[in-house]
């Protein structure tokens, strides 16, 4: 008895740490235990170890002989955390003693703990997953969402429903955090109407600890306790104290904890009155005047932009500031106009609203966009604020996204990598020779490895058709019905993302009399699978899909057009992972970086893509498909027109001949040259090893060394 209550401890161990969401063989024991249990609880290891009984358990376990690969993979996990030989080890000592704190308004670790909307979150969730692998000493900041974003679903008419559920924190692999006398840590942030209180919860990645606030505590009012239920989900008050709470909140709780961070990095601006609470600190401690401290904050701080479209940054009018900065605002010794004068691009306009980019970017001194096209973009939106410099010379740099490369590859393409790169593959990632292996895949090898992640995701796309078909109270939701749904040997197109209007989630489909004939082609047929949620107050991104999903439900296009609802990190990685092309057709430039069609390449799946965000650094006329030449119309009704004439030749004139095009053995060569290239030139590139090193050696170290930015 004693030995198996052991066997579940360390099944709990595992599960409290979110290292095991990208171990294959952490996530197959779990799934072998219980497969179907697994699924029901949505990959939640806690959930499934509090609902699984301890008979059924140890019986499993005994009849799997799951006992030594169970001990095998909590030895993994103890050695993962002791382990010093690591790149930050060598590279980021300075690090060690005082961290970086990287704020950020989500995180996408897994679709278990569901704190993330989208690609800003899976980026945060990424970078403080490779900060592990690495070494990096480095503290994740962020808020506990209880209800997370909305879960999508789509009503009879096609139109997006917003489900909100509450989490119930004892199934989420969080902990509550104790201050150092011991008791759970609360902070508290004063405003002109009374105080705003958070509790702590503390979640480990890896190496790398999250801590998250959450306003949920009866020492608040009814309205702040529900403060930050939602992700993305208030008006400008709700914002505003949300924002408040990650930024000063958070870097309260790190010197609650003596945690003397020497870095912040604020993951955008949301988080960017972190800075402000770094300098009340500092001029509290040394007595130093506020343009001493300022610039002395400014050189510890990082931030990263995000938004290449001005209207998409945060902006909030003086009353609201005040009423929740004026505590810290007296405490900096500012008057009323130069405190919001730090929010505005033209301080003394009083008509400007304070923005959190503007601060941000007045209180770092190294900020960056996240692709080289951004980072251009960038530099000319906010030349204004830099007015004796050229844009050129607008200290705004880059760091293009990467991807958590184990998160995202497949278990069977890893497989690959084994054999082929070597077993040490992961920790040789970022160096461009180690992808060189890739040319000793037998092509049929490749092929086949992709046959059987398509054919993964199609039982995966049946079987998701089948539950929306019986939520909807369809009454033929049979499995029969939906036993056809897409072909398992036809070119096969994913596009997924938030339906955000730029990028034009229609545009493929926008000449449906011409699709018929690509789509329904006897010999060279093309299916898409389509997914994505809109911003619950986007009315146009709600007609997007409502679109998209009508084309779904018209006859001819029944099997081969699907719609999968309720886009999240899980079926995101059934997508990525399954689809043979990956299309994105955002209206250039207005794609910051992108990180989907990253995950994509790591798989073998063909990126089809307007040269936009990372991809215009990326394409080389090989690794994938081209929209469009890179230039952008200043009519955006003209650039749709030729973007979509674009599309449609290439698909048709390159992409469909290339995939269909087979030879004797019944494989198409071109298209795997092509897959190939793409691993070679761009997994080596384009993964958050290689992201967080960049941040390492030009912001981090910089930033904690007192040095100039490179
Ligand atoms: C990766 C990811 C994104 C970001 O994709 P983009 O290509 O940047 O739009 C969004 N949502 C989920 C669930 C993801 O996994």
């Amino acid at each position: 008895m004693v030995g198996q209550s052991k066997l579940l401890d360390k099944l709990k161990d595992l599960a409290r740490n979110l290292w095991w969401c990208w171990q294959g063989n952490v996530i197959d024991l779990f799934r072998e235990l219980d497969p179907q249990l697994w699924h029901d609880v949505d990959h939640n290891p806690v959930d499934f170890l509090k609902r699984i009984p301890i008979e059924q358990l140890e019986r499993r376990a005994a009849e799997m002989a799951l006992d030594s690969r169970i001990d095998y993979a909590f030895r993994r996990l103890s050695e993962y955390l002791k382990d010093t030989d690591s790149w930050g080890a060598i590279n980021a000592t300075i690090l060690r003693a005082r961290p970086v704190a990287y704020f950020s308004a989500e995180f996408g670790l897994h679709e278990s703990l569901p704190i993330y909307s989208g690609g800003l979150g899976v980026l945060a969730g990424d970078h403080l997953k490779s900060a592990s692998d690495l070494g990096i000493p480095l503290i994740g900041v962020g808020l506990l969402y209880n209800q997370g974003y909305f879960r999508q679903s789509l009503d009879g008419n096609g139109w997006q429903q917003e489900n909100y559920l509450n989490t119930d924190t004892d199934l989420l692999p969080i902990e509550q955090v104790n201050g150092l006398d011991g008791k759970p840590l609360m902070v508290a942030i004063e405003t002109a109407t009374g105080f705003l209180r958070a509790r702590v919860w503390q979640a480990a990645v890896g190496r790398t600890r999250l801590f998250l606030l959450d306003s949920n505590v009866p020492e608040n009012s009814e309205e702040d306790r529900g403060l930050t239920a939602r992700l993305y989900g208030g008006d400008a008050r709700v914002r505003i104290r949300q924002e408040l709470l990650l930024g000063v909140g958070g870097l309260r709780t790190l010197h609650a904890l003596k945690i003397n961070p020497s870095v912040l990095h604020l993951n955008e601006g949301h988080s960017a009155f972190a800075t402000l609470e770094m300098i009340r600190k500092l001029m509290e401690e040394t007595g130093q005047p506020f343009g001493e401290v300022f610039r002395e904050v400014a050189q510890m701080t990082v931030f990263t932009t995000h938004t290449p479209v001005a209207a998409g940054h945060d902006r909030f009018p003086a009353q609201l500031v005040e009423e929740h900065l004026g505590k810290i605002r007296e405490k900096l010794n500012l008057s009323y106009d130069d405190f919001m004068g730090l929010g505005r691009v033209y301080a003394t306009d009083p008509n400007e609203l304070f923005c959190m980019t503007v601060l941000a970017l007045k209180l770092s001194r190294y900020a960056n966009g996240v692709s080289s096209l951004h980072g251009v973009v960038s530099r000319r939106m906010w030349h204004p604020l830099y007015p004796n410099v050229t844009e050129e010379q607008v200290p705004i740099g880059h760091i293009t996204n990467g991807v958590h490369v184990k998160t995202w590859v497949a278990p069977q393409m890893a497989l690959l990598f084994i054999k082929h790169l070597g077993i040490d593959w992961p920790k040789r990632q970022r160096h461009a020779e180690t992808w060189d292996g890739i040319d000793t895949i037998d092509d049929a090898e490749l092929w086949e490895t992709q046959q059987v992640l398509k054919a993964r995701l199609i039982n995966f796309v049946r079987s998701r058709m089948l539950t929306q078909a019986k939520r909807r109270n369809e009454p033929d939701a049979t499995p029969e019905r939906f036993a056809d749904v897409l072909d398992p040997n036809a070119l096969t197109i994913g596009f997924a993302r938030r339906f955000a209007t730029y990028k034009r989630a229609g545009l493929v489909l926008q000449d449906v009399d011409r699709m018929v004939d690509i789509i329904r082609s006897a010999d060279r047929p093309v299916q898409f699978v389509f997914a994505g949620k809109a911003h619950p107050e986007d009315r146009m991104g709600k007609e997007l899909i409502q679109g998209i999903v009508k084309i779904t439900r018209d006859e001819r296009f029944s099997r081969n057009i699907v719609f999968v609802e309720d886009y999240d990190m899980n079926v995101a990685r059934h997508l990525v992972q399954g689809v043979d092309v990956w299309l994105n057709n955002p209206r250039r430039p207005q794609e910051a970086s992108g990180t989907s069609g990253e995950k994509a390449v790591l798989n073998g799946t063909l990126n089809f893509s307007v040269l936009d965000g990372w991809w215009a650094e990326a394409y080389d006329g090989v690794n994938g498909f081209a929209i469009g030449i890179g230039r952008t119309h200043a009519v955006p009704s003209t650039q749709d027109e030729r973007d979509h004439a674009s599309l449609i030749e290439t698909l048709t004139g390159q992409v469909v001949p290339c995939y269909y095009e087979r030879d004797a053995a019944g494989l198409p060569r071109q298209w795997i040259l092509r897959q190939k290239d793409a691993f070679r030139t761009l997994a080596w590139k384009f993964n958050a090893d290689r992201m967080v090193m960049d941040y390492v050696r030009r912001s981090y170290l910089p930033a904690a060394g007192g040095l100039p930015c490179q």
